[in-house]
């Protein structure tokens, strides 16, 4: 796939930042200017790219905030040193030796990204699960999709997108519940926008607490009280049903459980259900009128409705609603999650998390561990669920976990309760942090730094939110002394002496992780590296060569529960987020803006990007501020129980009253105002998928008068 002419080096790969999954063409020439385009006919992005992609190759290209070579503190006082990578290799193992013999291999956990590639997840999760004997193996994924994960676990039998985006263009409603996609999935909204313009009857309901950029394309917004979303969309249902805009023929052939969820959907009145969520009964029915008139419905969510203390039971109210319309399995239909990380999908295939097992088999299976832990050839893979992303900071914290291994993320920006998170890996007996940047405000809690390969720089593949699966080809050396993340742990698992990492390269990974789920729903058996690179991308499955993969799941309603039917569930209405008191009387939900990723490691870099927003503000109802006497630029104090930070107002009617919103981005090395939301943020999660609700804190805001 990658090809030189006598000045030019080209190559088409994917997009590292959004789980939309873009095409790309890059370009090198040999003074080593990197430039890019979207690639024409690719099936994701038809050639388009959005703000973020766009200008990937700068980030590329400036390399003055890497990380280039090993760093090491001797003693917790020393500063970080400069090391070899030997040195820095036998320190990492020999301190994860000593804590797993006196301790117990619950002892150390990896915290690992979404914006991982599939073979560095799938080797870490053998390192962990097979070799050290431990499931503490979590990944920021956790703060991400979770809980949607668990929604499709519980209703369809297992994690799995029903979807492709080639519905979009067959749809005629779409929902879309706690997304912004105009801001942070651009190139899918692009598509819906673009649909609608061609197909002006299409319908469009926004569920969000606020006016955000994709409510331009919506024919109906609730914005509803952040936190009812169960209760509303369970008003939606009821209409439907007392409509008979329900499909008897999929409730009742492919289907269980409509009869409890019809019994629970009409506890409430809609009245009632109006005053709950602070949305108009006409709108609760208009946009049971819209769904119920659908030919093709097609529900998209994320963050809003996952980051929530309710997240999975949020997830089954929503797909509840495509199960009573029989709205799955067919063209333009499904619930289709929108995933924020480029790979978080990859990672939930390989069982990337601390309560997974590859492949979608069941951790709390024995023969499924057996099976995993025979084709490893080790003699078992441990029972006991690790410890989740949050529960992993509190271990350190508690001294619990000795030694955490963080790969490609920065938690002491991206955590709840980040002020905790900083406590505990200053608690922490040992923390390595393998990244690419030293604008990670993660990297000085560090005892080691390894310095990894980026984007461009190392080779793997990645799936998209519609299962699409791609290769990435490596174009450039990474600077100094920095390693692809497959090397690193390569290097790491023979020092710790393992026998089953004996890899020549990274195809060789991909190979044994096809292998490893051969006979699974999620079978991928029928590919590799030469198929990737020369058609593409494809969608899983792909259970043999010749297998062309699967755009759309369920067409056949053969579901993967034990009985073949989707599981209509009833949730129960709870709400044990913050509680909202006189001290902190107004609820604070975070978010993303249109073009910053994640903690601006990457595109804080540029400078075209930093242009759109160029520093943290706190949005809140004019209403609200004029009882605080605070109006536009005001500098204010958003104070909660866990923390305060400081930035300045935008007063916008844009927000429910009561309600006001951080941007989740900056940190502290990124901002010396101390825009750290999540210094705000509650680590409290969902009892099943244990996401923390991000979207749910209670707080107060003043205005900041210096001492
Ligand atoms: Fe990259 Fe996502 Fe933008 Fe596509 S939509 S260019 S994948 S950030």
């Amino acid at each position: 796939s990658t090809f030189t002419s006598r000045n030019i080096t080209k190559a088409k790969t994917t997009c590292s930042y959004c789980g939309v999954g873009c095409g790309m063409e890059v370009s090198i020439d040999k003074k080593g200017k990197i430039e890019l385009e979207g690639i024409e006919d690719h099936p994701v992005n038809r050639g388009m790219l959005c703000s973020k992609g766009r200008n990937l190759n700068y980030v590329v290209q400036d390399q003055s905030d890497r990380l280039l070579h090993p760093e090491m503190r001797w003693s917790k006082n020393h500063p970080l040193q400069k090391v070899d990578w030997d040195t820095a290799i036998d320190r990492a193992a020999a301190v994860f030796k000593t804590f797993i013999e006196k301790h117990g291999p619950d002892s150390v956990g990896f915290y690992v990204s979404g914006q991982c590639l599939t073979e560095e997840y799938y080797l870490v999760n053998k390192l962990t699960k097979g070799y050290i004997g431990t499931n503490n193996v979590d990944t920021n994924s956790r703060l991400c999709m979770s809980s949607a994960v668990m929604g499709y676990v519980k209703t369809l039998g297992e994690d799995s997108v029903p979807i492709s985006y080639e519905d979009i263009e067959i749809a005629d409603t779409f929902l879309i519940a706690g997304a912004n996609p105009a801001w942070c999935h651009p190139i899918l909204f692009r598509r819906i926008e673009q649909h609608k313009e061609k197909n002006p009857d299409t319908k469009i309901i926004v569920i969000d607490p606020r006016v955000t950029d994709s409510c331009s394309l919506a024919d109906l917004h609730l914005q509803l009280r952040p936190g009812t979303d169960i209760t509303l969309l369970q008003a939606i249902g009821r209409v439907l049903i007392e409509n008979g805009n329900i499909d008897l023929d999929f409730i009742q052939n492919h289907a269980d459980g409509f009869e409890a969820y019809k019994g629970e959907v009409f506890n409430t009145t809609l009245e009632d259900a109006a005053l709950i969520c602070d949305v108009p009964v006409d709108d609760i029915k208009l946009a049971a009128q819209y769904i119920g008139n659908a030919k093709a419905y097609l529900s998209m969510w994320t963050m809003g409705l996952n980051q929530s203390t309710q997240g999975v039971n949020n997830n089954l109210a929503l797909i509840n609603l495509n199960l009573i319309t029989g709205h799955i399995g067919k063209p333009g239909s499904g619930p289709f999650s929108l995933t924020g990380q480029p790979n978080a999908m990859g990672g939930r295939e390989v069982g990337g998390m601390a309560s997974l097992l590859a492949a979608h088999r069941k951790q709390a299976s024995p023969e499924d561990r057996q099976e995993v832990a025979d084709f490893w050839g080790v003699d078992s893979v441990p029972d006991k669920p690790g410890l989740t992303a949050t529960q992993m900071f509190d271990a350190l914290d508690s001294g619990e976990l000795k030694a955490i291994w963080i790969i490609c993320t920065n938690p002491s920006v991206s955590m709840p309760d980040a002020t905790l998170v900083d406590r505990a890996m200053k608690k922490a007996k040992f923390v390595i942090v393998q990244d690419i940047s030293r604008k990670s405000d993660t990297v000085k809690y560090a005892d080691l730094v390894l310095p990894a390969a980026g984007w461009l720089e190392k080779e793997g593949t990645m799936t998209n939110s519609e299962r699409r699966i791609s290769y990435l080809p490596k174009m450039v050396d990474a600077p100094g002394e920095a390693l692809p993340d497959n090397e690193i742990l390569l290097r790491f698992a023979k020092k710790m002496g393992y026998k089953g990492f004996d890899f020549e390269n990274t195809e060789v990974i991909y190979r044994e992780h096809c292998a490893l789920t051969k006979g699974t729903n999620i079978d991928i058996s029928g590919l590799n590296y030469d198929r990737l690179k020369k058609e593409g991308s494809v969608q899983w499955p792909v259970p043999s060569e010749g297998h062309q993969g699967t755009p759309r799941l369920f067409e056949d309603k053969q579901f993967y529960t034990p009985n073949k039917k989707a599981q209509i569930l009833t949730t129960g209405v709870s709400n044990d987020a913050d509680m909202l008191s006189e001290d902190f009387p107004l609820i604070l939900t975070t978010g993303r803006i249109r073009d910053q990723w994640h903690t601006m490691t990457r595109t804080g870099k540029v400078s075209k990007l930093n242009k759109h927003i160029a520093k943290p503000y706190l949005e809140i109802h004019p209403k609200d501020a004029e009882k605080r006497d605070i109006t536009e630029g005001t500098p204010v104090v958003v104070t909660g129980s866990r923390g305060e930070v400081k930035v300045t107002a935008t007063l916008t009617e844009k927000i429910k009253r009561g309600v006001v919103f951080l941007p989740m981005h900056w940190g502290k090395i990124l901002n010396s105002d101390f825009g750290r939301a999540n210094n705000l943020t509650n680590k409290a999660f969902d009892p099943i998928s244990k996401q923390p609700g991000f979207k749910y804190s209670a707080v107060q805001v003043e205005k900041f008068v210096k001492e």
